[in-house]
């Protein structure tokens, strides 16, 4: 099995607010290196870094707004946010879980960090992914994936060195409860100091790594520390991740989707008169209703 090469491991971003909740580095589409199509079929990633949040009455966060074509996936590593939907789902991301909504064909949505944990105040620190969605699937109807920490199989490591959350695709047989409509590897490896793991995606795949927490040495040689994004060439299938401490990683690598992409604001389309009839939606209120 050939190495898969590493492009490049980026350094945090200099974060921008989402609202006045989310403090985010944004990896892409941002990043030149990377480019503006992202690392299809995963369009945008946003990651919050740990930040200590004061306690408010007044719950932090981003408010209505729309989204079409491509889910958004939340993955909650410290703190809850309080989500609700025109599709008429709600929920909350507590820590360790994963809410995989599909906008698909049109919702608004807000969210919020969850009024106790606002109360209370502390750590938080979140990942939202954009995964765009092939032409024929984008004006679907709109669905929800409450995904708790409990439904994802965790592959145990031996000699005590962590686990694997699988949230979608498949890990050394344990398959994760993600319905994705193309094919989606997303893990959250939970290693402890001195663990060795090997990950295996086909070579055209796009992957990348994110250090939610630690520091770790990727195919033998070169050190991610946390914050970081490893982002890896098109090349070989084999990545072998060493933790140097105890250390928490996001998997990522998904079969890209080939079909061009237009984007703007909230909406992931094809072309932009797929954008130009997503704004007139809106502005007719085509996505639904839902109160501040
Ligand atoms: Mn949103």
């Amino acid at each position: 099995m050939k190495t898969k090469a590493i492009k490049h491991i980026f350094t945090p971003p200099p974060f921008h607010m989402v609202g006045d909740g989310f403090r985010v580095h944004n990896f892409f589409p941002h990043l030149p290196e990377i480019g503006k199509q992202g690392m299809s079929p995963f369009f945008l990633l946003d990651y919050n870094s740990k930040v200590m949040l004061s306690p408010t009455d007044k719950p932090r966060g981003v408010g209505v707004h729309p989204h079409r074509g491509f889910e958004t996936v939340t993955i909650a590593y410290h703190g809850k946010v309080a989500h609700h939907d025109s599709a008429g789902n709600s929920g909350i991301i507590e820590e360790g879980d994963v809410q995989w909504m599909t906008a698909a064909s049109g919702v608004l949505h807000k969210e919020y960090h969850e009024k106790e944990f606002s109360k209370k105040g502390g750590a938080f620190q979140m990942v939202q992914l954009w995964v765009n969605l092939p032409a024929k699937h984008k004006m679907s109807k709109p669905k929800y994936q409450e995904i708790t920490n409990k439904q994802m199989p965790k592959y145990e490591l031996p000699n005590n060195g962590g686990h694997i959350d699988i949230i979608a695709g498949e890990f050394n047989g344990l398959k994760g409860p993600a319905y994705t409509f193309t094919p989606i590897e997303m893990y959250n490896a939970k290693l402890k100091k001195g663990a060795t793991i090997k990950l295996n995606f086909p070579e055209h795949y796009n992957t990348g790594i994110l250090m939610v927490e630690g520091n770790a040495t990727i195919n033998e040689t070169e050190k991610a520390p946390a914050d970081h994004f490893v982002y890896f060439k098109n090349e070989g299938e084999e990545i072998t991740v060493t933790a140097n401490e105890d250390s928490v990683l996001l998997v990522l690598s998904g079969e890209p989707i080939k079909e061009p992409i237009a984007a703007h604001g909230p909406f992931l389309m094809n072309n932009m008169q797929e954008i130009q009839q997503a704004m007139i939606d809106f502005n007719d209120g085509k996505f639904g209703e839902l109160a501040d």
